[in-house]
């Protein structure tokens, strides 16, 4: 059945359309620090859909900055209910030494900011709106394309979608995972300790408390103790914990003993722990140096954006689970191949999956490493395989 109306599906997809239009959407700025960030990508994406003839509307998330959301089939249908989720925003340009609003193509590679994170998936994902409703497919499920903002900064974008819909069942993140099925990536959290010592003048240490070396007593025992646990948990979804020294910062000039030092740290953390038990964990590194060392004094706290109860929770979606399945299906016949593994970066897929209940994976072109990176690409063969594989998951999930 499906196999009739994949065919038939995919006579409406031209290739040639899809790479124009993921170099049409690379050509349309969306990086944070412009006036608008997205709206002129989102615009473009609406007015596409409309002229297909799919039901399409920007839903303002917060100043002059839309979701897109575009919609086909049956939506009172909630188990056969399909959400395509990519965000609209890329990060900055700074770093580029390729001009990244051109889309040019070398050796099967199409190249700019947003390439692979995440322009190609979002015209991959358009296109197998497109081409369903081309076909005339009428499908017994709802199927949505939700373009969301802000998901390299506070993940406003997807934040809205859970408390405002469109609701769904199952939903496919179209983060780079290199056509593999990503069923799971950790949490995330980021930590700061402070450490707060006593100023005073270099010529006289023993009147001050130096803040620094307080700071490396917690950081050796965060490296020789803490560390080496880290690093034996593991989950075979999510993959291992782990945890990077990432910033530190302290004192004023050589001259004067550091009254204060910060250290950040970044901890994917995975199933058994969570935000408390990892803060916790270097509390007690605190707790069990001062029994030594009265005047070290440490406060541990997590690192949030103003308002964001949610945090950045892991993504589990069982491997039995039918979206999964689903997907094993498509990119066994599409692509030959049906691999699964974790995702290791966070991605919205944590929040559409823990918060708005919906079974999710992560799935789509190219490769994260090309990510953010200075000459940023994505295959175009790649591209044109996560379009028919949404395709087939869509016709598989939908009905
Ligand atoms: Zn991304």
């Amino acid at each position: 059945m499906i196999d009739n109306n994949i065919n038939q599906v995919l006579q409406y997809l031209n290739e040639e359309e899809l790479i124009t239009l993921v170099q049409k959407l690379i050509s349309i700025p969306s990086y944070h620090g412009l006036p608008d960030n997205e709206k002129e990508l989102a615009e473009y994406i609406n007015k596409y859909f409309e002229e297909e003839g799919i039901d399409s509307q920007l839903v303002n998330v917060t100043g002059e900055r839309p979701n897109v959301i575009g919609s086909y089939g049956n939506n009172e249908n909630y188990d056969k209910t399909l959400i395509l989720n990519g965000h609209l925003d890329t990060v900055g340009i700074e770093n580029m030494i390729i001009d990244p609003f051109k889309g040019y193509i070398q050796d099967g590679n199409i190249y700019g900011r947003g390439a692979v994170d995440m322009k190609g998936a979002v015209a991959a994902m358009i296109m197998a709106l497109v081409v369903i409703k081309r076909a005339g497919i009428e499908l017994e499920g709802g199927l949505y394309f939700t373009g969301v903002i802000d998901e390299e900064y506070w993940n406003l974008g997807t934040k809205h979608i859970i408390k405002h819909g469109p609701k769904s069942k199952y939903a496919i993140v179209g983060e780079p995972t290199n056509l593999e099925i990503h069923n799971g990536h950790r949490g995330l959290e980021w930590i700061q300790v402070f450490v707060e010592g006593k100023y005073a003048h270099g010529g006289t240490p023993e009147k001050g408390i130096n803040a620094i070396e307080k700071m490396n007593k917690i950081i050796s025992e965060i490296v020789d103790n803490l560390l080496p646990d880290i690093k034996k948990r593991n989950h075979t979804i999510t993959g291992p914990a782990a945890l990077n020294l990432g910033v530190i910062k302290g004192g004023t000039q050589p001259s004067t003993v550091a009254g204060d030092c910060i250290l950040q740290l970044d901890r994917r953390w995975i199933p058994g722990e969570s935000p408390e038990s990892i803060t916790d964990e270097i509390k007690e590194i605190i707790k069990k140096l001062q029994k030594d060392d009265p005047e070290l004094k440490g406060e541990v706290s997590i690192m949030r954006n103003e308002g964001n109860d949610e945090g950045f929770p892991y993504l589990v979606c069982e491997s039995s689970a039918k979206i999964v399945q689903s997907l094993m299906e498509a990119t066994s016949n599409i692509m030959n191949s049906a691999k699964i593994s974790y995702f290791p970066a966070w991605t919205d897929g944590a929040l559409l999956s823990h918060i708005g209940g919906m079974e999710t994976v992560v799935f789509g072109p190219g490769d994260l490493a090309s990510a953010h990176s200075e000459k940023e690409f994505c295959p175009i063969e790649d591209i044109i395989n996560a379009c028919k594989v949404y395709v087939y998951t869509i016709l598989d999930i939908c009905g």
